[in-house]
């Protein structure tokens, strides 16, 4: 990592801020390498995009958005009513029936490739405004958020002219207007998820970001327009979620995709049972992450702080409970703590940034809550040493051991950079606790035997399974969960399904 010279270690107590490290040997000392943010021009204010403009609400209600590492206000954005998600339905709707269902597949691809070129060419700027409206480090909004939003483009321009070989019959037709509700942990990535498969197949979209982090959707807005795609093909409504709700239960939506928590998960398949309307919900998890003691410990230490780590631990699929084998435990708590020791918190646009900001107060006082929860529960807490910013939203790294499966932050979805360690005697105690959940999105297993992780997988009930490594992501490998993490799968040729008439 970087550049830097080593000083000695030692002294926790005296040695404060990110550069600290538990008597590890070394602490490197990195200088400020702050991305500049001149790339970017954040207008004062948003409109709506609707039918190719962009467009006040019609109550003219508006709304701010933080950027959460300071608390400063970036811009306001328009709020759409029950008013702006029908002008944007009826756009859609047109657009599907005039310019894009009737469209060949050929077509269609060429504004696909654009648009995945064009978030190619503009990736710095689009990495900047992730990292300053949502907190996340600019090395993962520019290495991970941006490339494989770009490459969900890229990848389903190549099924649009094939959708006949998907696999859903001979002539496979869109399903029509998609409405579709993201949340704020990967803005423009879960907005590439939704709209590259939809748009592939045909169909036409109205698109609603999180009210935390609208501005790469309204980005992505402008790069449609500059691809030419035809006016309501792609609609953007900013809102909270009463827009999502008036969205949803639309009569004009053919299919919902929604990417969120399990508790709106469940008000959406209330809203849209016996409407006839199709449904996709990838919602929340709580994934085991189970190490045994023939791993290799350094690749599973890197393992499970990306696991849990990475964007904060605002990750659906993050490793959040770690079940690691008795015997090893002790080694492994160990040498994870001196890992996070040397994670550095601050500036999400400093280049050396592992730690961002929490995307929002609300979700601050709920991981602080939890892990509260942890502490009453009798659970033993340690904290990475760092010094929080004095403005907006952290949480420094956190490690719970002790923790028992009874225990809420066993159970319950933080969303934060918080890790539950249990331990496990056999694999089948492993498998036992790993399930031992009401979600079922993703789990890791670090093995040097191949057969055992076989074993594993087929026993683990999520719709993932990374064995030694984790939070790989690929267009080309659907992704979806069991049980309360929802149903219907996004990503691959699987994908293609939630947006045909299959
Ligand atoms: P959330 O509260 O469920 O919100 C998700 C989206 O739904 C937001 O755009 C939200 O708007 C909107 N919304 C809220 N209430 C609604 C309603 N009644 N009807 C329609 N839309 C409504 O979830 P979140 O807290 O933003 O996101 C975190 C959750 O998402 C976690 O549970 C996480 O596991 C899950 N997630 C799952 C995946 C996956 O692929 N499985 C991926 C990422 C995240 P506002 O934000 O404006 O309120
Ligand atoms: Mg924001």
């Amino acid at each position: 990592m970087g550049s830097g010279k080593p000083k000695s270690g030692g002294d926790l107590a005296a040695t404060s801020g990110p550069l600290a490290a538990p008597d590890a040997g070394l602490i490197w000392e990195y200088a400020p390498a702050p991305e500049s943010r001149d790339i970017v021009s954040i207008a004062p204010e948003y409109g709506l995009f609707i039918d190719g403009e962009f467009r006040p609400a019609e109550s003219g209600r508006t709304f701010a958005t933080l950027n959460p590492a300071t608390e400063e206000s970036l811009s306001q954005v328009a709020e759409a009513g029950p008013a702006d998600v029908d002008r944007a339905v009826t756009a859609a709707r047109s657009a599907y029936e005039r310019a894009w269902s009737v469209l060949p597949g050929s077509e269609r691809a060429k504004y696909l490739f654009r648009i995945a070129r064009l978030l190619q060419e503009r990736s710095r700027e689009f990495a900047v405004l992730e990292s300053l409206d949502n907190g996340k480090p600019i090395r993962e909004s520019r290495d991970v958020d941006i490339p494989l939003a770009a490459a969900h483009f890229f990848y389903y321009a190549g099924w649009a002219d094939k959708l006949e070989h998907a696999g859903y019959g001979a002539d496979p037709r869109p399903v029509g207007v998609a409405g579709q509700v993201i949340p704020w942990n990967f803005p423009l990535l879960m907005a590439a998820w939704k709209l590259a498969p939809a748009l592939a197949a045909g169909n036409t979209c109205v698109l609603k970001p999180a009210e935390t982090t609208p501005l790469t959707a309204l980005l992505l807005a402008e790069v449609c327009q500059q691809a030419g795609l035809p006016p309501g093909v792609v609609n953007v409504l900013t809102g909270a979620g009463e827009t999502g709700a008036a969205l949803v239960s639309h009569p004009g939506i053919d299919k919902i995709a929604f990417t969120g928590s399990t508790e709106v998960g469940k008000q959406i398949a209330q809203a849209t049972a016996g409407t006839g309307k199709k449904l996709t919900l990838e919602l929340g998890g709580k994934a085991a992450n189970v190490v045994f003691d023939d791993a290799p410990v350094e690749q599973a230490i890197e393992g499970i702080v990306n696991g849990i780590f990475f964007n904060q631990g605002h990750v659906c699929c993050a490793g959040s409970r770690l079940l690691v084998q008795e015997s090893v435990a002790d080694v492994v708590v160990d040498r994870l703590q001196r890992r996070l020791g040397t994670l550095r918190l601050g500036d999400p646009l400093d280049k050396n940034t592992d730690i961002g900001a929490i995307n929002s107060r609300q979700q601050l006082d709920k991981i602080t809550e939890l892990s509260a929860a942890g502490d009453a529960e009798g659970a033993h807490r340690w904290t990475a040493p760092c010094q929080l910013p004095a403005s907006g939203f952290w949480f420094p790294p956190t490690l719970f051991t002790g923790v028992s499966q009874s225990h809420r932050i066993a159970r319950e979805e933080i969303f934060g950079p918080v890790l539950s360690v249990l331990t496990f005697r056999t694999p089948e105690e492993a498998v036992a606790k790993a399930n031992n959940t009401p979600y079922g999105l993703s789990a890791g297993v670090w093995t040097d035997k191949g057969s055992r992780i076989l074993w594993m997988a087929q026993r683990m009930r999520a719709g993932v399974v990374w064995a030694n490594t984790y939070n790989r992501f690929d267009p080309a490998s659907p992704f979806g969960g069991y049980q309360e993490s929802g149903y219907g799968r996004e990503g691959g040729r699987h994908g293609l399904a939630a947006y045909l008439d299959v």
